[in-house]
């Protein structure tokens, strides 16, 4: 499924998620705190994953089923891996416009120093680039880059981009306890950030069970440390660390609900109860898609999640 939820995003309020990746994770990156789990198909080439119109007649046809009070703030590309592999995609957010819902894209900047890329993203309303790092041996760690990609350039893309973008542009830093956390690399990491002007900053830490089981979130007070430091910095920077709420869309149909969520967001065990509730079900469904091997129950933190299950 194409378009999900919507689901209540710690940035968008509530977000419409559009997954434009095929089933499978495709993705530049494998990060280690990725909670989509490990990518097993790692490109950088951009490709055609669907038809513009079938993605546009699939979120049409989504939001359609949705109430009054689950119209999303955003239409947000959050895809099963790279949003910006998809050769399609400034296409797509143009077609999207006709719905009249502002449109988001969620990407880990590393294609921004291709124009065609940085013309896509020009498109939409709401950017999101992700920088968890400027040091490149910390970059190779945490987000595990193809060997031909270089830091400097993808570095000097996001630049470029921030320059042109005449939308909202964020940042996204995620902050993991033993590969980005030092104070010197976060002030490094600060001061590129700053020279981006973005609206804000944010600083998110792994809430999620992480691709790398022993991938862990910096301390509490490393958190504000970071805060504190992109804050003199200039930056309006806000933290991520808390859990989105419990309210998901809910379409009508408990059993597909939870497996296009899950595949791109893990469920908590209380988010769970919530849609079931609304499908007038129990947790028997669930207990049917683990047992299916649709899903899989994953305890991080001491709380259950819920994500898809693929099979090869
Ligand atoms: S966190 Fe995003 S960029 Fe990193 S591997 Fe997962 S999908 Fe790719």
């Amino acid at each position: 499924m194409i378009a999900f939820g919507p689901v209540p995003s710690r940035r968008l309020g509530l977000s419409l998620g559009i997954n434009n990746i095929v089933s499978r994770k495709v993705c530049s990156y494998s990060c280690v705190y990725c909670q989509i789990g490990e990518t097993q198909s790692k490109s950088a080439l951009r490709t055609v994953f669907y038809e513009p119109g079938k993605l546009i007649e699939n979120v049409g046809n989504h939001l359609e089923k949705l109430d009054e009070r689950h119209q999303p703030d955003y239409l947000t590309f959050v895809a099963n891996g790279e949003p910006t592999l998809d050769i399609n995609l400034g296409e797509e957010i143009r077609l999207l416009k006709r719905f009249g819902i502002p449109v988001a894209v969620i990407t880990n900047s590393s294609l921004l120093h291709l124009p065609e890329v940085r013309d896509d993203l020009r498109e939409a309303d709401w950017v999101s680039v992700k920088v968890d790092t400027v040091n490149e041996l910390a970059w190779r760690k945490i987000n595990r880059p193809p060997v031909f990609l270089k830091l400097k350039e993808v570095l000097s893309g996001i630049r470029h981009f921030a320059n042109e973008y005449d939308g909202k542009l964020h940042t996204e830093t995620m902050l993991v306890q033993g590969f980005n956390d030092s104070e010197k690399q976060i002030r490094e990491t600060a001061q590129f950030i700053s020279g981006l002007n973005p609206a804000s900053a944010y600083l998110s830490i792994p809430t999620r069970p992480p691709a790398v089981k022993n991938v862990k979130p910096v301390s509490e007070e490393i958190l504000t440390a970071a805060w504190q430091i992109f804050s003199e910095s200039g930056i309006n920077t806000e933290l991520l660390a808390g859990f989105e709420g419990t309210d998901t869309g809910f379409t009508g149909n408990a059993f597909d609900d939870i497996l296009n969520i899950c595949a791109v967001h893990p469920l908590r065990q209380d988010t769970m109860q919530e849609l079931l509730k609304k499908d007038n079900t129990d947790m028997s469904v669930i207990e049917s898609l683990v047992f299916q091997r649709l899903i899989k129950k994953v305890k991080y933190e001491g709380m259950d999640y819920y994500l898809r299950s693929y099979h090869f």
